[in-house]
């Protein structure tokens, strides 16, 4: 039987957060491992030109994520890991999308609005079209499970849409539509602000980086909101309790739930407890990460090139066929 196809994939616009990880990254490796699926995982440096990133950031943060990746469990034998622009059947797919898809259905976009408010002065068509560019990412490869957070899930619909539309319009059946896998967490919400999802583009103090270390962890969870600050402060203890629940033992958690119910519950214990369980966690993740990255990125760059060497003929297939199918060639 032919294996089902994965695609899904991680801007180069920060280091990977609990959010990626609990979201998405952590159920790429174990979905990897399972050997049950072709998968294909690239780093969607076309999406990251869409918010305000320097060149030089983005240069370097490309190298950071293919490292933090490869540091989670990411296996190159394994999973077809690329740079998204290196594969230039991307951009000719979202072309040939955009043309399918109403452009009243991208202005209901949330995370257009969202990002629009975020960057008031940078309301560029690419943040409008940029769901359009991630239907092509699917499709290229016939992806039919998309491993994502819940941040995601509209795009996704909307890919199936768009799967639709271009079936409809060219009388055929060539993309099959995709779904959504989500994990058991799907949202890990902002340490400062956590009725907002833990994102980079927040701010330093609203998200733990996998590679932060032990005393940067702990400092960030001391600020973190809990019950005492700011009235409703419940989610915020809610969303500490989630991380705990992941990252420490079932005990430690099962007490720490145990308190809250009863009222005993201390959180400076519990910021103290959850930021040992985080680092510990991330432990062997810190040394793999900065192995990779000492070692210079002239192995990165090897694999990121095999990587997309494998996804390219994939690629050119899809588009060969959907050339045929709306007629320009
Ligand atoms: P990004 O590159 O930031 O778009 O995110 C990579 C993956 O992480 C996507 O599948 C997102 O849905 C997921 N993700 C990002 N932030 C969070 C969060 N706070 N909680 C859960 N999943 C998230």
């Amino acid at each position: 039987m032919k294996k089902q196809i994965i695609v899904s994939g991680a801007q180069p616009t920060g280091n990977l957060h609990l959010g990626n990880y609990l979201g998405a990254v952590k159920n790429w490796v174990e979905l990897q491992n399972s050997g049950k699926y072709e998968m294909y995982i690239f780093i969607a440096d076309l999406h990251s030109l869409t918010g305000n990133q320097a060149p030089e950031k983005r240069r370097q943060q490309i190298m950071h994520t293919a490292a933090e990746l490869l540091a989670t469990g990411i296996d190159p034998k394994k999973t077809t890991l690329f740079i998204q622009s290196d594969v230039t059947e991307h951009t000719d797919l979202a072309w040939i999308f955009n043309c399918v898809t109403p452009v009243s259905e991208l202005y209901r976009m949330t995370q257009f609005k969202d990002k629009s408010e975020r960057q008031e002065k940078n309301i560029n068509t690419g943040l409008l079209t940029y769901p359009v560019l991630q239907a092509a990412d699917i499709l290229l490869y016939h992806g039919n499970t998309v491993p994502v957070g819940q941040d995601q899930v509209q795009h996704v619909e909307l890919t199936r849409d768009v799967a639709k539309w271009f079936n409809n319009k060219f009388s055929t059946d060539f993309f099959e539509e995709p779904k959504a896998l989500l994990t058991d967490v799907p949202k890990v919400m902002s340490l400062l602000e956590p009725s907002k999802k833990m994102s980079k583009s927040l701010g330093e103090g609203h998200v733990i980086e996998l590679s932060d270390e032990p005393e940067v962890i702990l400092k960030k969870l001391k600020r973190a909101v809990t019950a005492t600050e700011g009235g409703d402060g419940a989610p915020g203890v809610k969303n500490l309790l989630l991380l705990l629940q992941h990252f420490a033992d079932k005990k430690i958690y099962n007490d720490f739930v145990k308190a809250e119910k009863d009222g005993t519950i201390r959180y400076g214990d519990l910021k103290n407890v959850l930021a040992e369980s985080i680092s510990n966690y991330f432990a062997d993740f810190r040394k793999r990460r900065a192995k990779l990255l000492n070692d210079g990125f002239d192995e990165l760059a090897e694999i990121l090139i095999t990587g997309a060497e494998k996804a390219r003929p994939v690629a050119k297939e899809t588009m060969e066929k959907v050339r045929e199918l709306v007629g320009i060639r």
